[in-house]
């Protein structure tokens, strides 16, 4: 894994303990000597993750902390604080400022290798997501953020504590009372399907299962799709580093040691529910950016790029299995001069409509896509062109008798279509010919008078019946 690690310290003699290890572990190491240095690199350069010393002269490392993560270009970036050993206060208000993990000095090197390692695990994923979404959609990271927090504000989180020992989860069941709903389950396979079943925030697994080793809880969590990004915390015992570093190194997100402080607790919870808020309003971000990519923002009917995808797919189906496959192209009637009589927006509103009626008429498996400006494409599967003719000729029917109600339905219009139905040849065509045709049959309705339906049928359709 290479990552840049940004080291501050006013202590050279620090720098350089943090920087040899860390380099021994192949990741680049940039160091600073104080804060503002600190915050000119990591504006300026890479930085994947900072190691932030507490005690410096001038500006100090809460201060530090709070200005990465006020300040959009760097608040996505994971800042480690060091503390003196047992300072607990220092690492709640470090956490408070928005940090996102701490060490204790002397660093353990394990510990130190093993979060640094889950961190940039997290920012590359964090990175990913962030990258797609601002790229496909010019989304800055503070609306993401919006929304993460207010989603966050809604109400207590939910977390699964999984602790099988009742002193245990009554004491930190108490210490999270008015801060996150908590559900305990005390058996380990059961706590695995109630994670995977429910959504939760957060899960806390306890190490202290008298024959059950809990990391296959978390190494169940993590191969498992719905529960890939949930979070895992791990409550350890005094002297189970190796235990912690293999937890760390399967997935989870970070650990405390007994006794449980409570707001060390509070702290990193929170910590690890922002973060998971946060990479879920990026996801549903890039889920957000490919529909609409695919969609038509007018009439909400998929777009011609879905088209030519999809087209594609179910076209070698049908020919594959010799099923049969139909187009009807439709196209507004005169659609210009309603545009000259009743603006734009009344020709918008038609368009709208207009693609209503129609996917009123189809059945679940067609496809209705908008093609181009007034011009529509169905795509029937499994229907014989006789059959799309049909549906074709109820559509035009009802354009003819219907009228169309726009200006809050002020305004009642006449507007019919034209259709040309195509069937699949399943011996020659091509997706290109069977468009085509589509498109000769709808000129031909065009050109014979409009408000009608022209079917063509291919020469060798699939068990071609008569209507
Ligand atoms: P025809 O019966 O031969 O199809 O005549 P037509 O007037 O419908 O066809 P033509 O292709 O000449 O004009 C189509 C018009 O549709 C021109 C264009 O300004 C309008 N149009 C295309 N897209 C939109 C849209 O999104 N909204 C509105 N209101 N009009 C559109
Ligand atoms: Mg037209
Ligand atoms: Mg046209």
């Amino acid at each position: 894994m290479t990552a840049r690690i940004l080291v501050v310290d006013d202590i050279p003699a620090n720098v350089k303990l943090l920087e040899a290890r860390l380099t021994a572990e192949y990741f680049e190491v940039v160091t600073a000597g104080n804060g503002i240095d600190a915050l000119e690199i990591c504006e300026t350069d890479k930085i994947d993750v900072v190691l932030l010393d507490i005690m410096m002269p001038g500006m100090d490392g809460f201060e530090v902390c709070r200005r990465l993560k006020s300040s959009k270009a760097t608040a996505h970036i994971p800042v480690v604080i060091v503390t003196a050993l047992d300072q607990v206060s220092d690492r709640i208000r470090g956490l408070e400022c928005g940090a996102d993990d701490f060490l204790t000095k002397p660093v353990n090197d394990m510990q130190l290798v093993a979060r640094v390692r889950s961190l940039v695990r997290l920012k590359m994923l964090t990175d990913e997501l962030r990258l797609r979404a601002v790229t496909t959609r010019g989304i800055g990271l503070e609306d993401l953020m919006r929304g993460a927090s207010a989603h966050g504000k809604d109400s207590q989180p939910r977390i699964l504590l999984i602790d099988e020992r009742p002193s245990s989860y009554e004491r930190i069941c108490k210490m999270l009372k008015g801060i996150a709903v908590v559900d305990v389950v005390t058996e380990p396979q059961a706590g695995f399907l109630q994670a995977a079943e429910n959504p939760y925030e957060c899960v806390v697994i306890s190490t202290g299962f008298s024959d059950y080793d809990p990391l296959r809880i978390s190494s169940h969590l993590r191969s498992l799709d719905r529960t890939r990004y949930l979070p895992i915390i791990l409550i350890a015992e005094q002297g189970e580093d190796e235990r912690i570093m293999r937890g760390l190194d399967i997935g989870i997100n970070d650990y405390l040691t007994r006794p449980v402080d409570q707001q060390e607790l509070a702290a990193r919870l929170n910590t690890q529910i922002k973060r998971k808020l946060y990479n879920d309003a990026l996801r549903e971000n890039v889920t957000n950016t490919i529909e609409m990519a695919v969609t038509d923002g007018l009439t909400g009917l998929h777009n011609r790029r879905y088209l030519d995808n999809h087209l594609k797919k179910l076209f070698e189906r049908a020919k594959s299995r010799k099923s049969p496959l139909s187009i009807v192209m439709t196209d507004l009637d005169h659609f210009k001069s309603i545009n000259d009589t009743h603006g734009h927006d009344g020709g918008d509103e038609v368009l709208r409509q207009f693609a209503d009626r129609m996917r009123k008429k189809i059945r679940g498996i067609d496809l209705i896509c908008r093609f181009g400006g007034e011009e529509f494409v169905i795509i029937m599967p499994d229907t014989h062109a006789d059959i799309a003719a049909k549906v074709a000729e109820r559509m035009r029917l009802e354009n003819d008798t219907a009228p169309f109600l726009i200006n809050d339905g002020e305004t009642s219009l006449k507007v019919t279509a034209s259709a040309g139905v195509a069937g699949m040849d399943f011996s020659n065509d091509t997706v290109e010919s069977l468009m085509k045709r589509a498109d000769l049959a709808l000129y031909e309705a065009k050109s014979g008078g409009r408000n009608r339906v022209v079917t063509k049928v291919g020469d060798r359709e699939p068990e071609a019946r008569s209507a």
